[in-house]
């Protein structure tokens, strides 16, 4: 079954579910994005400091699937905010990727200590005018860091990917992006395996009673509260599981227990702290 869109602010529109290579070998990238490819994926979620743009870029290359059907995201690294510089990351990672454009562009975290975000966005904006890269966006913003850009500058972000889970989610900056327009994009959406978020009671009883994986009740959990999510695997068994969600649906007791696990359980450092 197909792939929902998600409508953004700018236009364009993004399938809900894609494919994440943080941590893919990039050795190993190329096939397994061809895997991804093969089982029906088309959105994939890169970035420059995962060093794999260029698998990612042999696969679609390799893949024949006409560009218009694919979506590209990848991300510009910290030490390259500014001017110049995102101009010289942008058109790097273009290159790696073999690409004329990218779907969307974000700024990977807003990194407050160097305090080039909103110089970093109105560069994001001329790209954006440029025609190669065609949604731009952020990622690790928290609301005071996307109040100033909204304040700063006369683009509303398409959308915010921010460590989002069950038991870590992030109520306040969902709330101003959903009033603004922002679509909410959940990385660590199964909690990098970290958290042990798929061995809890109420994620185990909805797999029990609708006969699926605990992985694809949160994969569910995402999908119907309107996040969109890029769970990663590399194995293939478990990336075909996890696109293996659209034939089914929680109820609303079981997506109130889910959302009732909510327990500070970040995986990751803090927005306000990484530089
Ligand atoms: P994830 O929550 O997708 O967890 C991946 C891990 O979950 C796997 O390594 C595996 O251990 C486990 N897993 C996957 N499928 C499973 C299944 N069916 N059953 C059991 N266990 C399973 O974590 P992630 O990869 O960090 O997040 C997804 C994507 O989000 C990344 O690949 C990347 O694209 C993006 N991301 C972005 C940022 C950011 O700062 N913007 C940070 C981290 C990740």
């Amino acid at each position: 079954s197909s792939v929902p869109r998600i409508q953004l602010n700018d236009g364009n529109s993004i399938p809900q579910l894609g494919f994440g290579v943080f941590k893919v070998d990039p050795d190993e990238t190329a096939r397994i994005v061809t895997d991804a490819f093969e089982i029906g994926y088309r959105h994939i979620d890169t970035a420059r400091i995962y060093g794999n743009e260029e698998g990612v870029g042999k696969a679609i290359a390799e893949s024949g699937i006409p560009r218009e059907q694919l979506f590209i995201t990848t991300k510009l690294w910290n030490d390259d905010q500014g001017t110049r510089s995102v101009f010289d990351a942008f058109d790097a990672s273009l290159e790696r990727l073999g690409l004329e454009y990218v779907d969307l562009y974000l700024i990977h975290w807003p990194t407050p200590a160097r305090d080039r975000y909103v110089e970093t966005w109105r560069a994001f904006e001329e790209l954006r005018a440029s025609g190669r890269v065609r949604s731009i966006g952020v990622s690790n913003f928290l609301v005071p860091h996307l109040e100033r850009l909204l304040a700063e500058t006369g683009t509303v972000p398409a959308v915010d990917q921010i460590e989002l889970h069950p038991a870590h989610q992030q109520p306040d900056t969902v709330e101003f992006a959903e009033e603004n327009g922002i679509a909410i994009e959940a990385w660590g959406p199964l909690g990098q395996g970290k958290y042990p978020l798929l061995e809890h009671q109420e994620v185990t009883d909805a797999a029990a009673a609708h006969g699926r994986s605990p992985a694809q009740v949160v994969i569910r959990w995402h999908l119907q509260r309107g996040f969109i999510v890029f769970p990663k695997s590399n194995r293939r068994e478990r990336m075909a599981e996890n696109f293996d969600v659209f034939d089914f649906t929680l109820d609303d007791a079981e997506m109130e227990a889910i959302t009732a696990l909510e327990r500070e359980g970040r995986v990751s450092s803090h927005p306000e702290h990484v530089n």
